[in-house]
């Protein structure tokens, strides 16, 4: 395949500038990349990944470390919500493991990885993965913050058959929400992260005393801390400003791929690598345009979400035990995918606390005195 000489550059070998790469070498289009060395201040920590559904996540099956076929809620007074995902399932994978992956399949097609900070303007053509500053210019900006301990008990309190998605015996932080989130790897270890939707960051003492609450709470008992993972992830319905330079296109978080409503992307990053590479096996590298990462009644409908929970209307806790408890499992995995139709989106809405929605609508149309 031959356009020219112009040849693309990928900078960012994270979710999306790797789930780019794995693909280019596929498709057999000239590229290279750029990446920052591990050592750099602005190389992203190792994290893990999880997504759901029937297969995948895209080209990387073989590289995921657990996968689970239940889930289940835990509601703040110990009522538990269990949903048997029949043939999907709840799965994650290492970035590590991503990251050695794609360096030697990389290495094996002959593909330039450049390790080093990029400054400014990437070369054009480009897809530029580089995190941005977060817009604050939406109605609502919550972060999805977390520590988590990868955890050895003493004693087989896990079953390696169910992630617990959310488990809101927790305190819960006004305007926002805090939950546990559990992925068992066996009756004895696990990944286990203390979890808030809120405005404001905790300090480091906070999140400790947090999570070591969650697990003495959730029935941990004594354990040994493996190892830790932490983040900030945005939710926001602020718009991701496109890139100002001609010929680079902005892609990955800094594009807006992270779904509000619940700060997952990497099922979107595949759905748009996957539309990318075909543009460029398709025309070449210039001219890119960014597959809309999510669709607008959902963006819609993920904005009310937000703004009827930091303004109290709903209470987070419930809202989303009753999401599981009143709709069949793949709707709402489906609907926090963004696969749900409009009827399934209807049948979703109609479960929702109807009274709290309406009137965060209705605070949007209606002028205040
Ligand atoms: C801890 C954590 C856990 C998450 N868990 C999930 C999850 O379970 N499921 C899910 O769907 N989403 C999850 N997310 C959200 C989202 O999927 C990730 O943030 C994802 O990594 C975003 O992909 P990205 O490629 O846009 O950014 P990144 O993966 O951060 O990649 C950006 C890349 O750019 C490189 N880079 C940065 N600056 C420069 C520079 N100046 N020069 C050269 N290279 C540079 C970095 O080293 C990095 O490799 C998580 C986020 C975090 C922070």
């Amino acid at each position: 395949m031959d356009h020219g000489e112009a040849r693309l550059t990928v900078v960012g070998l994270g979710a999306a500038g790797a789930s780019l790469a794995w693909r280019m070498v596929d498709a057999g289009v000239p590229f290279e990349v750029v990446e920052a060395p591990a050592a750099a201040d602005v190389r992203s920590p190792d994290r893990t990944w999880s997504t759901w559904g029937p297969a995948g996540p895209g080209p990387f099956g073989a590289l995921v470390a657990a996968s689970w076929p239940r889930i289940r809620l835990v509601a703040p007074d110990g009522a538990v919500v269990t949903a048997d995902l029949g043939s999907w399932r709840y799965r994650s994978l290492h970035s590590a493991d991503l990251d050695r992956a794609v360096r030697a399949k990389l290495a094996a097609a002959g593909v330039a990885v450049h390790e080093r900070v990029l400054e400014g303007r990437p070369p054009s053509p480009a897809v530029d993965t580089r995190p941005v500053p977060v817009p604050t210019d939406g109605r609502t900006l919550l972060w999805q913050h977390f520590l988590g301990y990868r955890v050895r008990a003493e004693r087989p309190v896990f079953d390696p058959a169910t992630a617990t998605l959310m488990d809101f015996r927790t305190p819960q932080p006004a305007g926002g929400v805090a939950f546990g989130y559990v992925l068992p790897t066996s009756p004895t270890e696990a990944l286990v992260e203390y979890t808030e939707f809120s405005a404001h960051l905790l300090t480091d003492a906070q999140y400790r005393e947090r999570l070591g609450e969650f697990l003495q709470r959730s029935g941990t008992g004594p354990h040994e801390v493996l190892s830790e993972e932490r983040g900030v992830i945005p939710m926001t319905d602020a718009g991701f400003p496109a890139s100002p330079e001609p010929g680079v296109l902005r892609w990955g978080a800094n594009a807006g791929s992270i779904r509000p409503s619940t700060g997952y992307s990497f099922t979107t990053l595949q759905r748009q690598a996957d539309a990318l590479v075909a543009q460029v096996a398709r025309h070449g590298p210039r001219g890119l345009t960014l597959p809309p990462p999510h669709r607008g009644r959902h963006l819609l409908m993920d904005s009310l979400v937000l703004e009827a929970l930091t303004s109290g209307r709903i209470d987070g806790a419930s809202f989303f035990v009753d999401l599981f408890r009143r709709n069949p499992v793949h709707r709402v995995l489906g609907f926090l995918d963004g696969t749900t139709t409009p009827a399934e989106d209807l049948a979703l809405m109609a479960t929702s606390p109807r009274a709290a929605m309406l009137s965060t609508v209705l605070s949007r149309v209606v002028p205040r005195r």
